[in-house]
């Protein structure tokens, strides 16, 4: 059964089963990685449905303000990031920066390791930075990236397109979608490097992750 998304003015909350739009087809995810593959969590259709929205918020979030520095966190907030950018400069008055942060603490594994490692960036002093992060699971990331931005701008706030909803002691201003604690992929995010480019977000196969 499809399920019908009317409302995507707030964070939307992903049913176990996946969400996608009343008019969207069966989604299908790549033959050649079908085997590797639970299920389609959330749609092309509903991703793009919900950067709208959130581009909206976004703009109301720095209202009075003229340009934004979007740090997206690399490599997973990649294609988030360009989708959500594009959508901000043609639907607001926002002008939009790019800049990029590497973070990584999960190395091939799908549980992190606890140690994030960080790579300099760009002088962003003094600006109105929005970080741009593809996923929150603990908290852990967020957590360093926040204390190392938030001294650096005049403005700080933090989008990440999903949320296990687990994390505590971190603000997060604008929110995609609350996914169930489950390892996903696709739009940007990867299992030991695969299934990036994969338009949708999937649920990798529990026996396939170490
Ligand atoms: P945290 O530090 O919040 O526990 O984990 C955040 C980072 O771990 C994210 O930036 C992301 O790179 C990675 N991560 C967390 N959960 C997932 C997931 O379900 N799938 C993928 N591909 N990466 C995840
Ligand atoms: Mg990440």
């Amino acid at each position: 059964m499809h399920k019908v998304v009317s409302d995507f003015s707030k964070t939307v909350v992903v049913p176990e089963e996946g969400i996608r739009l009343a008019s969207e087809p069966e989604p299908k995810v790549r033959e050649k990685y079908i085997n590797e593959l639970d299920k389609v969590l959330i749609t092309k259709g509903c991703l793009d449905a919900r950067i709208k929205g959130l581009a909206r918020e976004i703009a109301n979030g720095f209202a009075g303000v003229d340009e934004i520095t979007c740090v997206v966190v690399l490599k997973g907030g990649m294609f988030f990031a360009a989708d959500l950018i594009r959508v901000l400069d043609e639907q607001s008055k926002l002008r939009t920066r790019l800049d990029f942060i590497k973070c990584s603490s999960y190395g091939d594994r799908s549980y992190s390791s606890g140690s994030v490692q960080m790579c300099q960036l760009d002088n962003i002093e003094g600006e109105n930075i929005l970080l741009i992060e593809d996923i929150v699971d603990t908290g852990g990331t967020l957590r360093v990236l926040q204390n190392y931005l938030k001294e650096k701008g005049k403005n700080f706030k933090t989008c990440v397109l999903l949320d296990k909803g687990v994390a505590s002691g971190i603000e997060l201003d604008f929110i995609g979608f609350r996914i169930p604690r489950v390892f996903v992929g696709g739009y940007g995010l990867d299992y030991a490097g695969k299934y990036r480019g994969l338009p949708e977000i999937v649920v990798i196969k529990k026996e396939l992750l170490k």
